[in-house]
């Protein structure tokens, strides 16, 4: 292996089977976004989660498109939004015609803070729908959460992208909420080369979201349509990806944490923190972020440079919704008067966490920005 071969921040780690699932899809002829590898899925996904249903689709943000859908948001309604979080959490939510409302975060899992979900109801009634996420696998505050949407008749979604394989007290992201989102795309922990997954409590909404997800054609000899359907089904070959990555995803999430405590133990001295895992949850650290101290003399911006300089791929964390031109004119709630979500993104730096990176090249990673430290120091 090349010394200075680039090391990624995260790339789709294949397990082995994944073909075999692919020839049987191409054996039956199943090349179709049905077949015996979308509904094996579909399967694998509810034995590991728990979840009472779930419905392979093209896309995690379909799959938060369909939730909103059956939460019956609409044109005019409000939804409050995470606020810290990749733009596909908040899209859907201006694709149904509704109005976000970001809520800042708290310091803690950088995920949404009660205390400001509380105070956006406070300032603005109960929106239809909350969607809250678990950044980089890290569980939010759920209960609490959960408890303030229930005491509001608020529905609720789960982002849970990034988090296949976090818990919370034994229980699965993405199977607390009313609804529950997971993407397969390239980049996230086990991918299907694209593609998304909907969970939900009960048997009717799945079979709702399955309608709405195949051009929502109803029961009759004839094609017949009484409300707008979407083509958002996963593929037969796509879905035979995904049970193959199945096999592998709790060593992928061992393999997360392993590189996660590298890192944490080899900056151990330095001025910098993480995400924590609250008691009783498990986040399965798809991706390592590092939030350097405020007074720390170092910035993303320099980590970044200086590890592209050694041919290594970082990432500024996600930019906050609420500094995105396209959602300017959306409102903002903080618990306080800062924004957590702002010192976040000053302060946060993702770090390689590519599960086919050896040990070896997470040593020259952490050696370049150690180096960075010690040139920086007063
Ligand atoms: C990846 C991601 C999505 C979207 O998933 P896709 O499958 O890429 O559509 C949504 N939310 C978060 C937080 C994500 O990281």
């Amino acid at each position: 292996m090349e010394c200075n071969e680039r090391i990624l921040l995260a790339s789709p780690h294949m397990g082995g089977d994944e073909r075999n699932y692919i020839d049987q899809a191409f054996d039956t002829n199943w090349v179709a976004p049905l077949g015996a590898n979308v509904t094996g899925f579909e399967r694998d996904i509810c034995d590991y989660t728990h979840a009472k249903a779930a419905t392979a689709l093209s896309s995690g943000t379909a799959a938060l498109h369909i939730a909103l859908i059956l939460a019956g948001v609409g044109r005019g309604d409000m939804v409050f939004c995470q606020d810290l979080t990749f733009s596909a959490s908040a899209n859907p939510i201006k694709y149904v015609g509704a109005t976000p409302i970001f809520i800042d975060s708290e310091p803690q899992t950088w995920n949404m803070s009660p205390e400001a979900l509380d105070r956006a109801i406070a300032l603005y009634g109960a929106p239809k729908a909350a969607v809250f996420v678990h950044l980089y696998g890290t569980p939010a505050r759920t209960a609490e959460l959960m408890d303030i949407c229930r005491a509001h008749h608020i529905v609720t979604i789960e982002d849970a992208a990034e988090a296949l394989g976090s818990t919370d007290g034994g229980q699965s992201c993405g199977t607390m909420a009313n609804y529950g989102a997971l993407s397969f795309n390239g980049n996230k922990i086990v991918t299907t080369s694209g593609g998304g997954m909907l969970l939900c409590q009960d048997a009717g909404d799945a079979a709702h979201a399955l309608k709405l997800a195949t051009q929502a054609r109803e029961d009759a000899p004839w094609y017949q349509h009484e409300e707008i359907g979407y083509n958002y089904r996963l593929s037969n070959i796509c879905a035979g990806i995904g049970r193959g990555q199945m096999r592998v995803l709790e060593q992928r999430i061992a393999q997360k944490r392993e590189i996660f405590d590298r890192y944490r133990a080899a900056f151990d001295d330095l001025p910098v923190h993480w995400a924590q895992e609250l008691p009783g949850c498990r986040a399965n650290r798809w991706l390592s972020v590092m939030m350097l101290d405020e007074d720390a003399r170092v910035t993303p911006a320099q980590i970044l440079d200086e590890l592209e300089r050694e041919n290594i791929e970082g990432r500024y964390m996600w930019k906050p919704m609420h500094m995105q031109p396209v959602f300017a004119d959306c409102a903002y709630v903080t618990a306080a008067d800062r924004s957590v979500s702002e010192e976040l993104f000053r302060c946060g730096v993702c770090l390689p966490s590519d599960t086919k990176m050896t040990q070896a090249q997470q040593e020259r990673v952490i050696a370049v920005i150690r180096r960075l430290f010690s040139h920086c120091q007063p």
